[in-house]
């Protein structure tokens, strides 16, 4: 089935209680500490004028399985930290690949795809047992090749993040990726992202 893709986007930490820091953060402008929690919306009304920077005091980390292309493309996100499996200190042996399924469900093109694939990682390996090492028989492995990654955003990130990449302009791995993390976004800090 279309849009359905072999990734994983999970949440390993968070800043706790984050919506009630941003909103002491922002009352904290206006020496309102004291109504903090008394109005639903409050943060949402200081997004929709721009005033954003409270939000920036909460992070989130995430884990994400996904393929080379994405992690390509999601590292332009530079208000990051960012940690990713190596290519040059790992081996990779196995052949593991993201494959999208406008591919996988074209029988014709699913095949050229997997016969590459394949061509690829036997090369691979062939290049290692030669003497070549990691660093340099990776040349050869695709950029579909699956990787893992380790990502810290601010709040104001995130949002920057999901609102990019969750458009119908954008790749659709990274729609996927961008969807879960808005799911869970969404959970963890709902006056935050309430609008996305
Ligand atoms: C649909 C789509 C297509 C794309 N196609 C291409 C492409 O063909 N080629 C390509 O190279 N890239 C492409 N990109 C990547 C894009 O150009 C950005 O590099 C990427 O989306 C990171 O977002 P950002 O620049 O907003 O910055 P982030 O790093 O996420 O920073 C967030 C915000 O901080 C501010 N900021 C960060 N750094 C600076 C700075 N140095 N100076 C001033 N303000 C700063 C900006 O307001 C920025 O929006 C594409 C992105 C999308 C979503």
């Amino acid at each position: 089935m279309a849009e359905i893709y072999d990734i994983e986007v999970k949440l390993l930490s968070s800043t706790p209680d984050a919506d009630n820091l941003i909103e002491t953060a922002g009352r904290l402008c206006w020496d309102t500490q004291g109504k903090t929690g008394t109005v639903p919306d409050r943060i949402q009304k200081w997004i929709r004028i721009g005033h954003v920077s409270m939000i920036e005091h909460a992070s989130a980390t995430f884990y994400i399985r996904a393929s080379r292309v994405l992690t390509h493309e999601l590292i332009r996100h530079r208000l990051a930290s960012y940690n990713q499996r190596s290519q040059r200190y790992v081996r990779e042996l196995e052949a593991q690949y993201i494959e999208p399924p406008e591919i996988r469900d074209n029988n014709a093109a699913h095949d050229d795809f997997q016969r590459v694939m394949e061509a690829c990682w036997a090369t691979y390996r062939q290049l290692l047992s030669k003497g070549i090492k990691p660093e340099l028989a990776r040349y050869v492995l695709p950029n579909a090749c699956e990787t893992q990654i380790i990502c810290t955003w601010n709040f104001r990130e995130i949002r920057h993040i999901i609102q990019l990449r969750t458009s119908q302009q954008a790749l659709p791995e990274m729609r996927a990726v961008a969807g879960h993390i808005r799911d869970i976004m969404k959970q963890l800090a709902p006056q935050v992202f309430a609008d996305l």
